[in-house]
């Protein structure tokens, strides 16, 4: 008689076998063969010199593809939202003043984050599916004196592309550090932290890097340094505290690591690989192949009479394109009839775009005129299919 009182699970007797689809929304993205095998190699310990030389490798890799010389780069064991909030989290403290730029979603997830922390949230809200201005931003700095200021360069939710030029400037005439969320960006539009004065800048391993969720490279600028290691108080999460993340990955100059958590092995090695294909194509290359391929998937959707979210071209997101819902449809039965006839997933809106909008992202290997073709295709395959009310 086994002493066991919950029996076997019935679903675990079989293996999984994952489908494969075409990943065109918003991420994760699909992950290339070679990225996949590297994940396959043998787990060596966290800690094994082979291990440390590989993290080296990782951080020269975000630092090419973030433009920065930061000695504290690093990927944080997690997917964006830990980056984001390793980002929040070491750099204010309890009543410390952060600004929002929200233009969508993050924006909004951002300030929820800092309100846990304690500090005093303040927004300017950019019209949707648009972008604040830098006289704006120069006002509510001049009159709030945040520490922070908060943008999502890519703006995942309405498709919208920030411009970044000329803010940090502004952020560091009021002695404020700027942050910048690249998650759906980095990769697929110019993007350079050291010259753009980028404080703290994070992305997500899934979307154009085309690596497997779950990491998320992240940088700190010697601005950002001054502020998080001088803090009054620690901050509230051990697992994120950028003291032990920088010792772990050899970013604080100290003679030796000590153990602090045991990091995703497997997806180090698959993140390695997809900072090497970046590196191999060249930043420059990557992000004019994504501004031409987002060029003739824009010229093709307006060709079938569909309508871009995004106004302003200088605006739209190259690796995340949102369109209107046609008139008449559901965007949920589209979305579910590309997948089940063309096994493609397109996406719906996400916060302040739920219901107005399709998405669909493009990103790092995805992004080429085959994808566009096989997205247009879907999509007419669904105007024609799918039902069209007649108000
Ligand atoms: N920021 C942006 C701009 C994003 O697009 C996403 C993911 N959709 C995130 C943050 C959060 O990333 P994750 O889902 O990996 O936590």
């Amino acid at each position: 008689m086994s002493s066991l009182s919950v029996p076997r699970p019935a679903g675990l007797d079989r293996p999984f076998v994952a489908p494969r689809r075409h990943m065109f929304g918003p991420g994760p993205s699909n992950v290339p063969p070679r990225v996949l095998e590297a994940g396959s190699n043998p787990v060596i310990g966290h800690m094994h010199p082979e291990m440390f030389e590989i993290m080296s490798d990782i951080k020269s890799g975000i630092r090419y593809a973030f433009q920065t010389h930061n000695h504290v780069t690093l990927a944080v064991s997690g997917s964006g939202h830990a980056a984001m909030e390793c980002a929040l989290l070491n750099t204010l403290e309890p009543g410390d003043a952060l600004l929002v730029v929200a233009n969508g979603i993050w924006g909004e997830r951002a300030a929820d984050i800092a309100e846990r922390i304690g500090a005093k949230v303040h927004t300017i809200a950019a019209p949707p599916g648009g972008c604040v201005t830098n006289d704006e931003i120069n006002k509510a700095l001049s009159k709030l004196r945040p520490v922070l200021m908060f943008v999502a360069h890519g703006e995942s939710s309405t498709g919208v592309l920030h411009p970044l030029d000329g803010i940090g400037d502004l952020c560091h005439k009021y002695g404020c550090l700027l942050l910048v969320d690249a998650v759906a960006s980095m990769g697929g539009a110019p993007l350079y932290m050291d010259k753009q004065g980028i404080d703290i800048l994070y992305t997500g391993s899934q979307k154009v890097l085309n690596s497997p969720p779950g990491t998320a490279p992240i940088s700190f600028s010697p601005r950002a340094c001054q502020k998080v290691f001088n803090r009054k108080t620690k901050p509230v999460s051990f697992f994120l505290d950028l003291t032990w993340l920088a010792n772990y990955w050899g970013c604080d100059d100290k003679p030796t690591r000590i153990y602090h958590h045991t990091g995703p092995v497997s997806a180090f090695y698959s993140l390695r690989e997809s900072l090497r294909m970046l590196a191999e194509e060249g930043l420059e290359s990557s992000w004019e192949r994504h501004r031409m391929v987002a060029e003739y998937f824009h010229t093709g959707l307006e060709n079938m009479g569909l309508k871009l979210f995004v106004k302003d071209k200088n605006a739209r997101l190259p690796t995340v394109t949102t369109i209107l819902a046609p008139p008449g449809y559901d965007w949920k039965e589209i979305t579910s009839f590309i997948m089940k006839t063309h096994n493609l997933e397109v996406s719906g809106g996400l916060g302040p775009s739920v219901g107005l909008v399709l998405r669909v992202g493009l990103m790092g290997c995805n992004s080429s005129r085959e994808s566009v073709d096989m997205v247009l295709n879907a999509l007419k395959d669904a105007l024609k299919h799918c039902h069209k009310s007649k108000v």
